[in-house]
């Protein structure tokens, strides 16, 4: 039996990377998707028939997460388009390198609208759907996944805005879980270790990324994949008594720190 059967998943920053792989993951478990990125429609023609040939359908909207009147619009149309809202998976965001002393405020501000404000207005219009689904009696819940970070605990270099931002929604989510359990709209919060994807390889080199799998205790980097399994259990039934969970998906990352007078 799939596990998403039925359901309508709206998935953010899907074009690439975990939002893709989180999407596909979501299509063949039998939900039908609602993708949005901020790149153009065309870059978006193949997944949106990979999920069409995984039987499911998926429209696409064309929308920067930061400009909440658009985002909104999104929703509306999404709400027409499909009829109702089950799952929303609030994945996009951005990270500009540079250390705080030398941080563009413009970036700073980019990142925190992208990444902060972005998951707030993705989070906001899904949770108030759902809960219009279920006072109606259209649903019994719903489901929400953040995409945060282990940025959000660890003081990583050169990361001074994405790190504040990956804080606050880890946050935010679990305010949300606690806000939202009386309609039984589960929010959990995914903590992704490093992960191969376009936007990780914008940044690093591939020699550099080969050494760091060897650092990780399960021996490689997470994939979109890895990311997409762990949104579809938050996104079924299986997780209807888990909500303002921190789940990281990172490969034993973070507990294989080396304590300093480890070889
Ligand atoms: P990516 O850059 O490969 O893909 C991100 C997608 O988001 C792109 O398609 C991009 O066009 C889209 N996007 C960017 N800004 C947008 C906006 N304003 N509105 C709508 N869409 C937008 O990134 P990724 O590595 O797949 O990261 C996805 C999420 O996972 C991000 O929130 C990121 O912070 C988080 N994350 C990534 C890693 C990693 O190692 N890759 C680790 C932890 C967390």
């Amino acid at each position: 039996m799939k596990r998403c059967l039925g359901k309508v998943a709206m998935v953010t920053g899907a074009a690439r990377g975990m939002g893709q792989g989180i999407a596909l993951c979501l299509a063949a478990e039998g939900a039908d998707l609602a993708l949005n990125d901020i790149t153009s429609i065309q870059a978006m023609q193949e997944m949106l028939m990979a999920i069409q040939e995984l039987g499911q359908q998926a429209t696409y909207w064309q929308a920067d997460v930061a400009d909440r009147e658009a985002l909104s619009l999104v929703f509306d149309d999404l709400v027409k388009r499909f009829g109702r809202l089950d799952i929303c998976v609030a994945n996009a965001g951005i990270s500009i390198p540079e250390t705080v002393i030398d941080a563009r405020w413009e970036n700073v501000l980019r990142t925190i609208q992208v990444t902060q404000f972005g998951v707030f207005h993705t989070c906001q219009l899904a949770a108030q759907q759902m809960v219009r689904q279920v006072e109606t009696g259209m649903a019994e819940g719903g489901k929400i996944v953040i995409i945060s970070s282990v940025h959000e605990e660890l003081a990583v270099r050169s990361s001074g805005a994405y790190n504040m931002a990956k804080a606050a929604v880890t946050q935010l989510g679990r305010t949300m879980a606690v806000e939202l359990a009386p309609y039984h709209i589960n929010v959990n919060i995914i903590h992704p270790g490093l992960t191969d994807t376009p936007g990780t390889r914008t940044y690093t080199t591939a020699d550099k990324l080969n050494r760091a799998a060897k650092r990780i205790p399960l021996g490689r980097l997470g994939s979109p994949q890895d990311i997409g399994k762990a949104v579809v259990f938050l996104a079924s039934q299986e997780s209807d008594y888990i909500t303002g969970v921190d789940l990281r998906v990172d490969g034993g990352f973070k507990w294989g720190l080396r304590f300093p007078l480890d070889d």
